[in-house]
């Protein structure tokens, strides 16, 4: 009976490749999950209005930043007429 050999051996294979399938497939759904697509919120810059995800923004009382620098300018901009002590 070798053609049942043959149907057992070719049957075997199948199971196994798609047993290495389904385990390939498993790992990669483990892997992507960590970075799941989350709504993050978008924040515009007050100093140059670049918009940005509000986790990677620097926040300052109501106002939002893209960068430290930003920041900086604008708070100099915004009291640059309280400076009344000089000359
Ligand atoms: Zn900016």
């Amino acid at each position: 009976m070798l053609f049942r050999l043959i149907l057992f051996v070719v049957i075997c294979g199948l199971a196994y490749a798609l047993y290495k399938k389904i385990q390939k497939q498993s790992s990669e759904k483990l892997d992507s999950s960590p970075k799941e697509p989350t709504t993050t919120e978008m924040k515009r810059c007050a100093k140059c209005g670049v918009h940005l995800p509000i986790n990677e923004c620097i926040q300052y009382q109501t106002l939002h930043f893209c960068c430290e620098d930003h920041k900086k300018a604008y708070l100099e901009d915004h009291s640059a007429g309280d400076d009344s002590s000089n000359s």
